[in-house]
């Protein structure tokens, strides 16, 4: 189910705005997110593991309560928390709205501002998109939305450590250990369903041309299939079924692999290759209907060895390859460059992922990437409704 639903149903969360006609109700739902917090805190703060999944699931919320706040929320927000940034006050902003517009390339109206020392945004100013004045640069909130949501994961990350450390102070309550236990295990992330109808049946002869809304984990599955005329099999598994998501029927799937394999035989496909394109399209063996794969199995489960090409390229790739093949997808900004590298250092691979996918779309996503192919879906949609505004209505 959709996060936002899945939200609206048991954690709504009115926006403060809304305090002078439902006061109550906003404290009772201020109230039980604090509380759900913090319990999941103690239940998720006792493995890297554990952590690791709760900062990505509690750092999707976020971004997604953050960028649908209003711009004054935003402002509050950031103003409550001890950042090192100075807000641009309304009277400012209004005294120097040309010269912020200018820069900013359009109009500021719903736009807030910080300002830092100038050295710390060298490739704003570089790229000219901050307006400068006495060492300070004005940057709009909009471009800080990575800064603040790294900035959140970093403090979480370090909550959680601390809690954990303070954790074996619990260990002879036998009433909260058991729940909290029971807690850790029951956690499921909300599971992306893919929509092969986003785009209907694909032919095996259109992949090559729709890469161009593949993920990078695909991108990358997809050139060494093309350049090797071959992958291995954990690759294959993972390739093949974020196809089959996409909507390449078995039939197309076989033509796609048996083409793609060209140094091969008929022969030694049929023998080695077939069976496993049916086996996990549930045709053959156990008859399973197996899934495409989500961000967090791509990441923790069969690691790639020597040779192989599935995984997910934030994580396995060395920092010089990850940027070549970033750029490869068309980013040249140094600091959206630098805003992944800074995301796989801290190994927030979906924040890297997500900035990638908002770079190379101009668009920004209220959740996070966990799922290639709901990395896929959204491409395609938001290419499908530039090409529509493009194209002139028809009488
Ligand atoms: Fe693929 Fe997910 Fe990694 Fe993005 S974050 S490259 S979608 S595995």
């Amino acid at each position: 189910m959709n996060l936002k639903i899945l939200l609206e149903k048991h954690l709504p969360m009115n926006s403060n705005a809304t305090r002078g006609v439902k006061g109550d109700v906003l404290d009772d739902e201020r109230r039980k997110d604090h509380y759900s917090h913090f319990i999941l805190r103690l239940a998720f703060c006792r493995s890297e593991e554990l952590r690791r999944r709760f900062v990505r699931a509690e750092s999707m919320l976020f971004r997604m309560r953050f960028v649908t706040d209003t711009a004054n929320e935003r402002k509050e927000f950031v103003d409550s928390l001890d950042f090192d940034w100075e807000n641009v006050s309304e009277e400012e902003k209004r005294k120097l709205y040309e010269e912020l517009s200018a820069a900013n390339g359009k109009p500021i109206d719903q736009e807030a501002f910080f300002k830092v020392d100038f050295t710390r945004v060298p490739d704003l100013v570089d790229g000219r998109r901050v307006y400068l004045r006495n060492g300070k640069a004005y940057v709009p909130v909009s471009a800080q939305i990575s800064l603040v949501l790294q900035d959140f994961c970093l403090r979480l990350e370090k909550g959680l450590e601390m809690t954990a450390r303070a954790l074996p102070r619990l260990d002879e309550d036998d009433r909260l250990i058991p729940i909290l236990n029971h807690l850790s295990l029951g956690f499921s992330a909300p599971e992306f369903v893919s929509d092969t109808t986003a785009i209907g049946e694909i032919k095996a002869a259109q992949v090559d041309e729709l890469v161009q809304h593949f993920p990078l984990c695909m991108r990358n599955l997809h050139s060494s299939l093309r350049r090797e005329k071959h992958l291995k099999y954990f690759s294959r598994l993972q390739y093949g079924l974020f196809l089959k998501g996409i909507g390449l029927s078995v039939e197309e799937a076989l033509v796609f692999w048996r083409t793609a394999f060209s140094t091969i035989t008929d022969d030694k496909f049929n023998k080695e290759y077939r069976y496993n394109v049916r086996h996990s399209y549930g045709l053959e063996g156990t008859r399973r209907n197996y899934k495409p794969y989500s961000c967090q199995q791509i990441l923790t489960e069969h690691p790639p060895g020597p040779g192989d090409a599935h995984g997910c390229p934030y994580r396995t790739f060395s920092l010089e390859n990850l940027t070549a093949a970033v750029e490869g997808m068309g980013i040249r900004d140094a600091q959206v460059l630098r805003t992944v590298k800074d995301a796989v250092k801290n190994r927030h691979y979906h924040v890297a992922c997500t900035k990638v996918f908002e770079t190379i779309t101009s668009t920004s996503l209220a959740e996070s990437i966990n799922h290639p192919n709901l990395y896929f879906e959204k491409s395609v949609e938001i290419a499908r409704a530039k090409k529509q505004q493009l194209e002139p209505a028809v009488e």
